[in-house]
């Protein structure tokens, strides 16, 4: 007995010392944490785990900038492990409203993604979508496997392309799951249209406010293979997904979705990984295309606003299941406002009315024209910011927030419009902005701004108190604040005397 008291004290004490040492450790990474590297404290924390070592956030305007490096499992496990508090709250938000939208259980988004998009996913791919789930349960999240995080990585495309696919192929009567709206407006001018002839690209995200709010990553990707990037993002997504990037090779990339589109390839490989793959291997505009062509899928089909600060030039590629068509120029501009252009697009893959100028893609369309053709020659990132806070209804004539305006707001008002019509009253929108010219590319910085680019903030407990038709949000629904534009550069840690890593 006396033995075994004496081994239970030397136990006692040696756990005793472990704690106190990993006590001191704790505190001593804390206190490294506003450094100048500012890796010394993620590295003590975590045992200097050497994955961990090279990966660090911080916040600053709104926005949570992760800094992810190496091997394809390494970089998922980082993003899993910094962000793993976001990602949880993410697949909330997400997973229901997938299923309200879709009127499909979770399960249903679980088996898409375990036997229709992971055989098609590159290795590399999966890899880091493993890694995110490992990331996650190493800091002891552990609710989320792999064909949750792969469902929500498919959050653009399975609800509103691959549902409605399916019950047309059924000839199930449930309604049509694609709410109809638009998301993003975006446009990217050179030559002669913009100040000292520089590329200025900028886009404001569309989204639901529900995933909007959320939508406020900054993702610094140093990947041991292809180019590094700078993109925005949301939390457990490795594409962009709403999409706005640079790599280190000056390829600026942006989109903006097409309306009322129809058409699903179930044998295809998913959108998310083919844009996260054009945006890590493309140099340049051609490479972009062929990428996102191998394996379409039809999935939240876009057209994609391209630039190369290499050569000067733009590009629209856009980007159906049975068409698909690129226009390219050095002197000149493409806008986005969720309208297609192609007529066999138009006519062969949508229900898209091109001419009702009551309709918000069109309408912003119009806005997007004027205010190239009124400032050509001037266009820079300062008169970008403020286009992607533009109000001017050019339905109305009047200058008011609605969901037609470039800076979108669906919970306002909107005579006319054949979405509002569907579904008054959305809360959905502009969600956030970023702008980005050639100079800013060569090092690759961009300014960005959460929220509404117009600087209104969103109150969620209002909206719901005025709109409680609304109220199957109420669980994910959070307030979505406002701005201000924020520079972020790759590579970049946080100044002294801001946080660094949580
Ligand atoms: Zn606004």
């Amino acid at each position: 007995m006396d033995c075994d008291r004496n081994q239970l004290s030397f136990v006692t004490l040696v756990a005793l010392g472990i704690a106190l040492i990993a006590a001191a450790v704790f505190f001593s990474g804390k206190a490294g944490i506003v450094n100048a590297s500012g890796r010394a404290g993620l590295a003590q924390r975590h045992g200097d785990d050497p994955v961990l070592a090279k990966a660090y956030r911080f916040e600053r305007g709104g926005w949570i900038y992760v800094h992810l490096e190496g091997a394809p499992h390494d970089i998922g496990y980082q993003h899993g492990y910094l962000l793993a508090p976001e990602i949880s709250d993410a697949f909330a938000a997400v997973s229901s409203e997938m299923t309200y939208t879709s009127k499909r259980d979770w399960n249903f988004f679980r088996r898409a993604a375990h036997t229709m998009m992971w055989p098609k996913i590159d290795v590399d791919y999966q890899s880091e979508l493993a890694g995110i789930v490992d990331g996650m349960r190493a800091r002891g999240y552990t609710k989320l496997d792999q064909d949750d995080i792969v469902a929500m990585n498919g959050f653009m495309e399975l609800a509103d392309y691959y549902v409605p696919w399916l019950n047309k192929q059924t000839q199930n009567e449930a309604p049509a799951a694609k709410s109809g709206e638009e998301h993003c407006s975006a446009f990217v001018a050179a030559g002669s249209y913009t100040k000292n002839h520089q590329i200025v690209m900028a886009h404001n995200n569309w989204t639901s406010y529900n995933y909007g709010a959320r939508w406020n990553i900054i993702f610094d990707i140093v990947p041991q293979r292809g180019y590094a990037m700078l993109m925005d993002g949301f939390p457990g997504v490795i594409a962009s997904d709403d999409d706005f990037g640079v790599n280190s090779d000056g390829l600026m990339v942006t989109e903006t979705t097409i309306t009322d589109f129809h058409g699903w390839d179930p044998n295809g490989k998913p959108e998310f990984v083919r844009a996260r793959k054009a945006m890590q291997f493309a140099g340049s505009i051609d490479e972009y295309v062929k990428i996102m062509l191998d394996g379409n899928n039809g999935g939240y089909a876009n057209d994609w606003l391209l630039a190369d600060r290499k050569t000067g030039e733009i590009a629209r590629f856009e980007l159906g299941l049975l068409h698909n068509k690129v226009w390219r120029t050095k002197d000149g501009y493409y806008v986005g406002s969720n309208f297609a252009s192609d007529p066999a697009v138009l006519k062969d893959e949508t229900t898209f009315d091109p001419n009702d100028m009551a309709a918000s893609a069109n309408a912003r369309h119009a806005r997007w024209d004027e205010l190239m053709a009124a400032n050509q020659g001037k266009i820079d990132t300062t008169l970008a910011e403020a286009f992607l806070a533009d109000h001017y209804d050019t339905y109305t004539k009047k200058t008011g927030p609605n969901r037609r305006t470039l800076c979108g707001h669906g919970d306002m008002a909107t005579e006319g419009d054949p979405a509002f019509a569907r579904t008054p009253y959305n809360p959905a929108g502009s969600v956030e902005g970023k702008v980005i010219d050639t100079h800013m590319a060569e090092s690759m910085t961009f300014v960005a701004h959460t929220g509404h680019p117009c600087g209104t903030n969103f109150n969620a407990r209002e909206f719901l108190a005025a709109h409680p038709e609304y109220s199957w949000q109420a669980s994910t629904l959070i307030d979505m604040d406002a701005g201000p534009w924020t520079q972020f550069r790759a590579g970049e840690h946080a100044p002294t005397g801001e946080a660094e890593e949580k």
